[in-house]
């Protein structure tokens, strides 16, 4: 299998080659030159596999598709120490959970962080430790985060071999919770800096330190976001496990709803679904931050200002522009690199936007590639939070509720179920879960009283030259 770039780019790489890489060289992102598909058979023997021996194997199945340069053995391997019920706490891993007429919610936040990053992260974490011991390198993660992220990734390289995390964050902005679970680890080898400013200055700080190449070779520079392949990969196992463990034959089909920022999770949806999971409908559910439910509805795709995107009570969707989405468009417009290049990096850059409304190929998002979406606000989030509450004795986090409300609004034939993924534990997001409930979310035991550990954080101004001494002496002094 080798990798190709949505901007036409002529290079082809192996997995392992892109897996320490971030854009293709022309800009573009990395996707498989085929989707490899699972016919009936071999869906039925996922299935077995997802039963009988658990969702490792699952995962060493499908990754096998995909990746030619890691022997079957320690592929496997990695597969079976990352996705532990220890770690995700049951054996399912991503269990199903009826939840009224139709619904049904599939966890993806029993893991570290709680959140559904956790799932592709922990992967990553593995990946690269193996990868990098196998090349005798080392890597020096910068990131950004405003929280789910962040804590993710350095819950996934914690205490890993030849890897270290730097990860800013606003200082002060962050929830306690999202705070402690970041600032109490004492690995050596995670590095938080709270930048005294908004999530935005962290981000300019990462790309100017990004964009110092001499800088960046020497100290091996890296990152963990969300257009790495590998976490999208990793996405579309869990894909397979809700189709798996919502139907009995390969016949059914099932819809998915998806709580949505940078277009990742629900990417990964797509990517199952171009292998042949029997999936009907791709929901996308994003909240005030609606460029996605703005181009599924009109084909219209506006990017928006720093001042246009807003604060929200899901503030892990709170996006100005989607990253993956990309990948998506590429596949939408047959594959066409030239034309990709021409939106994402001409119109984009020039205009701020572009328009298929007129094109033919924009009625094929949902027409061939099943996209529906629909928006959701903070009333609708509180509303949803407190009748799911009411009626079903469940408490859902913010995004999730997101999710519940746009799928609601798409379940249609009562014959397919709709699921909708569950992003994150609602403790992560306690403020509007009170605002909703008039209670605090049950914390489970693991992280009582995390917010009294001792925290260990480097406060520094949002400055791009003391960001980068303090990696030169953390990187010279080992
Ligand atoms: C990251 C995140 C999302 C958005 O996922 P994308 O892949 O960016 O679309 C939704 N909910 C939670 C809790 C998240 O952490």
């Amino acid at each position: 299998m080798l990798y190709i770039s949505t901007r036409g780019h002529a290079d082809r790489k192996h997995f392992c080659d892109i897996l320490l890489e971030g854009l293709a060289p022309d800009g573009g992102l990395y996707l498989p030159e085929q989707y490899p598909k699972i016919t009936g058979a071999a869906l039925t023997k996922l299935r077995k596999a997802y039963h009988e021996q658990g969702y490792a194997e699952l995962a060493f199945q499908i990754l096998s598709l995909y990746i030619d340069d890691i022997p079957a053995a320690d592929l496997k391997a990695i597969c079976a120490k990352t996705y532990t019920a220890e770690v995700f706490g049951t054996g399912e891993i991503v269990p199903l959970r009826h939840l009224e007429d139709g619904l049904w919610l599939e966890a993806l936040s029993n893991g570290p962080t709680l959140a559904f990053k956790d799932m592709a992260m922990q992967l990553l974490g593995n990946l690269f430790e193996y990868e990098l011991k196998r090349r005798g390198e080392e890597l020096n993660i910068l990131g950004a985060t405003s929280g789910d992220t962040g804590s993710a990734a350095e819950y996934a390289m914690r205490g890993k071999e030849g890897v270290r995390v730097f990860m800013t964050s606003p200082h002060g902005r962050m929830s306690a919770f999202q705070q402690a679970q970041m600032f109490s680890l004492q690995d050596e080898n995670i590095h938080n800096i709270a930048i005294e400013g908004v999530f935005d200055d962290c981000q300019d700080i990462v790309k100017a330190v990004s964009n110092d190449l001499d800088f960046k070779r020497k100290y091996k520079i890296g990152t963990v976001n969300s257009i790495n392949w590998a976490r999208l990969l990793a996405q579309v196992v869990y894909y397979f496990a809700g189709y798996i463990q919502a139907t009995e034959t390969n016949d059914q089909k099932v819809s998915f709803t998806v709580p949505s920022g940078n277009f990742g999770n629900v990417c990964a949806g797509h990517v199952a679904r171009q292998m042949g999971l029997p999936i009907a409908k791709l929901v996308v559910a994003t909240n005030e931050n609606d460029v996605l439910d703005e181009f599924f509805r009109t084909g219209s795709y506006r990017v928006r200002a720093a001042a246009d995107t807003h604060e929200t009570s899901s503030p892990s969707m709170d996006i100005s522009k989607a990253s993956n989405f990309e990948r998506f468009i590429f596949d939408l417009l047959g594959r066409n690199g030239q034309r990709t290049k021409a939106l994402f990096s001409a119109a984009l850059q020039t205009y701020g936007r572009f328009d298929l409304s007129a094109d033919p190929l924009f009625a094929d998002a949902a027409g061939k590639y099943g996209f529906e979406s629909g928006k959701s606000t903070h009333a609708d989030r509180l509303a949803t939070i407190r009748d799911t509450h009411q009626r079903h004795g469940v408490t859902i986090d913010t995004h999730t509720a997101d999710g519940v409300k746009v799928a609601r609004e798409h379940r249609g034939d009562a014959s397919v179920p709709m699921i909708v993924l569950e992003t994150a534990l609602p403790i992560k997001f306690a403020e509007t879960i009170e605002e909703a409930l008039g209670h605090a979310p049950e914390r489970p035991e693991k992280f009582a009283g995390i917010e009294d550990l001792p925290k260990r954080v480097q406060v520094m101004p949002a400055d791009v030259d003391q960001v980068k001494a303090y990696i030169q002496r953390v990187c010279d002094d080992a």
